[in-house]
């Protein structure tokens, strides 16, 4: 009914419709399977298309609450969730293009839009007449004889509203209001103290021999970033491109004392950065706002939509990990200072030391880098061969199909058909760095799948990479980092692709954040199956297969110090819960609370001066509050549902099916964790990750 909606409200908007003529947006897009016609879309197209869009969608609010009938589940929540049909329309393509190829005008366009899609969707949020036929729908709920997904959609739409203060008196209302803007400026600011104190720092070199042990393209680096300053020498500062390898590679121990202090010591020595008391205020507002919405803290707020639910199931996570992991982490740092005094250390290994050290020793372990492994990673073979696994596991088939307009002619698509030769979804790749496109790597949707008037109606899907292009003698090769990344994303598609709901709110990856990672991180697992690798790692000049012994010291490399980053992720995890968890307003000290909660974790030397809490952007200014735990909740989920595999065989169609029919079809449709038994059997257990970090035999 997308379609018709939208005709019927040009065709009474008769000034609107010369200001649409042409515009692609307001047409049934005639490209194979619908697709965005990027070949006619130009940018200004989007602006005329968002406001209209923006129009439509408050009418067709408008509609839901001016219906003369009882509000029903079909006349309230189901219209509302299909609202808005124009406005994903635009902003589908708008949004991915900001991140893939971007330039200044959609910059310009995006500033403009932001705050007014910011206000509409406000006003649609603070509704009170549309909240009202909510909760009137959502008090019957017992006795409407939903579906499960039904209830889910429900449950969210109301929680979405209450969760906005839509549910609270006036006088609270107005002090949700003050709190969440107050919040804002506080996480803005926090985040902005940041990046100054981060790029206000810079220490130039100018004598070589100070920067021995530094690889040749890295002092390249550290070279014309003096230059771009406009000095002679070699520039330090500590964005993680140099800090990281700094730390990894600088014999002088003096400097990396420097650089490591300079980095652990941001936004808490005083001065205009200090976030200090912005911690304590961004903790405090997150508590009243959590009391006004009648949580006891802020993660209780946070956890409701979680698969973790409360936070007593946070911390025993935390705490069965901390003690399986502690004692294997202390031997790994007692192996790390026997290597460093077995090289002329006289002195005990510090945190400034840890990563110089650890990379030697690991060189001397295991003798496997990048270079080894790049030669059978080539970027065509690795597509045919993680394509080729989703077609071992789900049947699934991709066939090449130029016909779809692409953003760039670098883009790839494809024809996503099912084992029966069914259409699923169109896959778009892109793989290489461009201006334009923003660093790292993410699965997105240009559409969502759904049920539209009993149709299925089909996902398209995209994976944007940045690994490093072909050259005139060299095909593109991948490191093996860049062969897990590619898994990863891919699974996330699969998530996408495979879907089978009904609602596009809750359809593909619109899961609840501590499950979003588990179709994605379990892909990662096949990586250093020989079974897999044997399949399509072939040397990219002789086609010779990777050697057993290679994919045997990938695997032993992988568990390197494994406890030991296991702790410090762990650190982190009770670092955020212990700030989130806090009933009472804090006035203390930060760093004094800080070195409470993380004493439990710690295996290198506390160092005095130094603190997490006022540079944690992730949970201070970043979305993970009361959050952090969940990159280790996925890792558990991930081996323990990876488990079933190794035990069944890692290509079993069965285990698959299961899979595919109990999770990736899913969605949000039901509640993590009943989707997971489906598949299962049973909860997850720590037990699988054990095996694989080699904790326990
Ligand atoms: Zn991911």
């Amino acid at each position: 009914m997308r379609q018709t909606k939208i005709t019927l409200i040009m065709s009474t908007l008769a000034v609107a419709v010369t200001a649409m003529a042409g515009n692609p947006f307001f047409e049934t897009y005639k490209t194979p399977h619908q697709t965005i016609p990027f070949n006619e879309i130009k940018t200004e197209h989007f602006f005329p298309a968002f406001e209209e869009a923006m129009k439509q969608h408050t009418l067709e609010v408008d509609g839901i609450i001016n219906n003369p009938q009882e509000p029903t589940f079909e006349n309230t929540i189901v219209a509302l969730e299909r609202s808005g049909a124009l406005l994903t329309k635009v902003s589908s393509p708008f949004y991915n293009l900001m991140s893939s190829e971007t330039n200044d005008e959609l910059q310009a366009i995006a500033e403009k839009i932001s705050p007014l899609v910011t206000e509409h969707s406000n006003s649609v949020r603070l509704n009170e007449k549309l909240f009202a036929r909510i909760k009137a729908v959502y008090l019957q709920k017992d006795k409407l004889k939903l579906t499960p997904e039904q209830q889910m959609l429900l449950k969210d739409t109301y929680e979405g509203f209450t969760r906005s203060g839509a549910n609270l008196s006036d006088t609270d209302k107005a002090a949700y209001r003050e709190l969440t803007k107050e919040l804002n400026m506080l996480t803005l600011q926090y985040g902005q103290n940041v990046l100054k104190e981060t790029n206000k720092y810079s220490l130039l070199i100018t004598a070589k021999a100070l920067l021995s042990g530094l690889p040749a393209d890295f002092m390249d680096v550290l070279l014309s970033n003096a230059k771009k300053a406009g000095k002679e020498g070699w520039l330090l500062n500590l964005k993680a491109t140099c800090y990281v390898p700094f730390m990894k590679y600088a014999d002088n121990r003096d400097l990396r004392r420097e650089l490591y202090m300079a980095n652990s010591s941001k936004c808490m020595l005083g001065g205009e950065f200090d976030n200090r008391e912005n911690v304590r205020k961004i903790v405090n507002a997150r508590l009243k706002i959590s009391n006004l919405l009648g949580f006891k803290s802020y993660a209780d707020y946070e956890l409701v939509d979680r698969m973790a639910e409360e936070k007593a199931k946070v911390y025993d996570l935390l705490d069965k990990l901390r003690l399986a992991y502690k004692p294997e982490a202390e031997k790994e740092y007692a192996a790390v200072q026997e290597y460093a005094d077995k090289h002329g250390a006289y002195f005990i290994v510090q945190p400034w030391d840890w990563s110089y050290y650890s990379e030697k020793l690991k060189d001397e372990k295991f003798a496997v880098n990048d270079e080894m492994l790049k030669p059978y990673f080539e970027l065509e073979n690795v597509k045919k061969g993680v394509f080729g696994l989703a077609t071992r596991l789900y049947g699934i088939k991709f066939t090449k199909n130029t016909k779809i307009p692409v953003y760039n002619p670098e883009v790839d698509t494809y024809d996503v058909t099912d084992e029966n030769g069914k259409f699923l979804a169109v896959l778009y790749t892109d793989f290489h760095p461009r201006d334009g496109k923003r660093a790292g790597a993410w699965m997105s949707d240009f559409k969502n799948q759904s049920m539209v008037e009993n149709t299925d109606s089909r996902p398209q899907i995209t994976v944007v990479m940045n690994f490093t292009r072909a050259t005139d003698t060299k095909p593109a090769l991948l490191t093996f980092d860049e062969v897990k990344t590619f898994l990863h994303e891919f699974g996330h598609s699969l998530h996408g692709m495979l879907s089978k709901c009904t609602y596009e709110s809750l359809s593909g990856t619109n899961v609840y954040r501590d499950f979003v990672e588990l179709p994605s991180q379990i892909m990662e697992n096949w990586a250093s199956e020989k079974d897999f690798l044997d399949g399509f790692a072939k040397h990219y000049k002789t086609g010779e297969k990777i050697p057993a012994e290679l994919i045997q010291k990938i695997k032993d490399s992988e568990n390197f110090n494994n406890a030991y980053l296991c702790m410090r992720q762990l650190s982190f995890g009770y670092l955020d819960m212990g700030w989130h968890t806090l009933e009472k307003p804090f006035e203390g000290d930060v760093t004094v609370f800080e070195k409470e909660l993380m004493t439990s974790t710690q295996i290198l030397p506390m160092i005095p001066n130094t603190s997490m809490s006022p540079n944690f952007s992730h949970i201070f200014s970043g979305g993970y509050a009361a959050g952090y735990y969940s990159y280790k909740w996925a890792e558990v989920l991930d081996a323990d549902a990876f488990s079933v595999f190794s035990k069944n065989g890692i290509f079993d169609k069965k285990t698959a099916g299961s899979f595919r029919k109990n999770i990736l079809e899913k969605g949000g449709s039901e509640h993590p964790m009943i989707l997971y038994k489906r598949f299962r059997g049973q909860e997850p257990t720590i037990d699988a990750i054990l095996k694989r970090d080699g904790i326990t035999k």
